[in-house]
């Protein structure tokens, strides 16, 4: 039987028939990847405790008919902070769920799993900003996904811009509010920032510190951005404490 090796996060997982899980990795080397856990549902599964969701993992897989098929893994990372912190928990929620419906099967894995496992790891490890993880994570993805914003000029080139339109793609200027239903106000702030966090190291945006009401205006555009240009709803954003 043919097989091949894997590193992958894992992204979810879900259950099928009555022993049986489907585990959804994003892998370094094929993207997104489905494959079954046979057994995993049982206690005495060597494979049970390995398959959690956030784990990063090696596999060995077995090409199969329908899916493909775990046949063994060794755990690299479990991210135990993550699992004690509910805000921590809730935002690698919101990342792992984004990426499992913008990622494809067969992608080029490695651009997003670089990004996923930088991400993860800082949210375990340090004294996080989260929410400014999260702005980072946004804008790197959405990038990785082909939809950069555009934030220096209007579609017409004018640099004078104090709008945003989530459909024209950016920044637009005064004279473009009619071209388009969705425009936004936005201050000269916010633009400023969002420039800046689309350069920003990981490193810096973990402990950047944007003032509440900036910050806002930061994750209404983002998210508006994402839902125009993707069309995902994330289930975890409905968790509301
Ligand atoms: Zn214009």
């Amino acid at each position: 039987m043919k097989s091949y090796y894997i590193t992958g996060i894992i992204l979810s997982r879900e259950n099928i028939g009555e022993k049986d899980r489907l585990i959804i990795f994003l892998t370094r080397e094929r993207g997104k990847l489905k494959a079954v856990a046979r057994g995993s549902r049982k206690i005495s599964s060597k494979l049970a405790g390995s398959l959690e969701p956030i784990n990063v993992v090696r596999g060995w897989i077995n090409i199969g008919k329908t899916f493909d098929i775990v046949k063994g893994v060794e755990v690299l990372k479990t991210f135990p902070t993550i699992r004690k912190d509910l805000d921590k928990y809730l935002a690698a929620s919101k990342i792992l769920e984004f990426t499992e419906l913008i990622v494809q099967e067969n992608d080029d894995g490695e651009k997003f799993f670089k990004l996923l496992i930088g991400v993860i790891t800082a949210l375990d490890r340090y004294d996080t900003n989260i929410d400014s993880l999260l702005r980072f994570f946004w804008i790197n993805i959405i990038s990785l996904a082909g939809y950069k914003l555009r934030l220096n000029r209007c579609i017409c080139g004018k640099e004078s811009i104090s709008y945003f339109s989530p459909s024209l793609g950016g920044v637009i200027c005064r004279d473009c509010i009619l071209k388009t239903d969705d425009t936004m106000v936005v201050s000269d702030k916010s633009i400023e920032l969002l420039r800046e966090y689309e350069d920003m190291k990981l490193s810096e945006a973990i402990v950047k510190d944007v003032p509440p009401i900036v910050g806002k205006e930061l994750d209404d555009i983002l998210e508006r951005f994402r839902l125009y240009h993707t069309g995902i709803k994330l289930k975890s954003e409905e968790v509301t404490l």
